[in-house]
């Protein structure tokens, strides 16, 4: 009986394997470098468990409770939601599976892109395609993209590292119907919200595009860090460092904008994941606003929490500080 249910249950469990691959893309980065973007992977996907397991286990404990009320203040419903997102993510297999592609795909994979083969330059640049969804002229995910993919994209502070797109869409035909109707009634109020016609597409794989000009500086010069490991701990902490990151941004921001950060954040946007949005990024702007479903946050708190397993907390500065026994 008791070996019965093992095989069931196990059975299932490599059913409900939610797989997840390189684009072949990646590989220009050489095999040491995608060996990184597996470590990396593998460590968003251990945060999650780990910070579930942290809150689960030590929610009386003074650290803890004040990093998490500096994330997600005072409503207990939003400690609960960014729970059930970090279960979603931590459903991922910790490695990648290369056997699984068109027309086997589920609303549940997820493919990484490492290079801008997933987005197609229309000649007349009137459109531009993103993995089956065209992007007219002036769509924000083509300025996105713009930026992601540039060789040398402007530091202004507001780069984007990389897109998730979910396997979910938008029901054209009925959203610009509801923009017609609104603008037809004279434009009042607020603008029919394009979440509001989301719609599920069942073959269609969620995707993740790392963006190339990110990739280069977490590979070739160091700019960033591949994990939240002891050395990159040590290293936010040093006053040196930290003369060097841009005014706006924290020492735990730039452990979250790691690789295995940036996985978290943006594996929480997939179907699976829970769907975030991006509302507000980095951990100052979380003691002030207290978003709601917002990727950063729940990044945030996956590496706040992995940094209370290996003894430190992280201060309402973004400061990362060994917790004294
Ligand atoms: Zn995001």
């Amino acid at each position: 009986m008791k070996l019965n249910r093992f095989v069931i249950l196990s059975l299932v469990d490599i059913c409900m394997a939610q797989r997840w691959k390189l684009d072949r893309g990646c590989d220009h980065w050489g095999a040491a470098n995608k060996e990184k973007l597996k470590v990396a992977f593998r460590e968003a996907v251990t945060m999650a468990g780990t910070a579930l397991d942290v809150l689960n286990k030590n929610p009386g404990d003074q650290k803890v409770q004040k990093m998490v009320k500096h994330i997600f203040g005072d409503d207990e419903k939003l400690v609960k939601e960014a729970k059930e997102i970090l279960g979603g993510v931590k459903k991922y297999d910790d490695q990648p599976n290369p056997y699984f592609d068109a027309p086997f795909w589920r609303n549940t994979d997820l493919i990484v892109y490492c290079d801008p083969s997933n987005y197609e330059e229309h000649p007349d640049k009137s459109t531009h395609k993103l993995f089956n969804l065209d992007l007219p002229k002036g769509s924000p995910h083509k300025k996105q993209h713009d930026v992601c993919f540039a060789a040398n994209p402007q530091r202004d502070g507001n780069l984007v590292m990389a897109i998730t797109l979910r396997s979910e869409g938008v029901d054209r035909k009925k959203y610009n119907a509801a923009i017609d109707e609104w603008k037809k009634k004279g434009s009042k109020g607020t603008a029919p919200d394009e979440r509001a016609y989301i719609v599920s597409r069942e073959d269609i794989p969620n995707t993740m595009d790392l963006c190339t000009w990110y990739l280069r500086d977490v590979f070739n010069t160091n700019a960033g860090f591949v994990t939240v490991d002891d050395a990159s701990i040590a290293k936010v902490q040093q006053k040196s460092f930290l003369d060097t990151i841009p005014k706006a941004e924290r020492a735990v921001d730039q452990l979250v904008q790691s690789l295995a950060g940036t996985f978290l954040h943006e594996l929480t946007h997939t179907y699976l994941g829970g769907r975030t949005f991006d509302y507000s990024y980095g951990w100052v702007n979380s003691g002030k606003h207290h978003p709601r479903n917002n990727a950063d946050s729940m990044a945030q708190l996956g590496v706040a929490m992995h940094l209370f397993k290996k003894g430190y907390w992280v201060d309402d500065d973004g400061n990362v500080k060994k917790i004294q026994k």
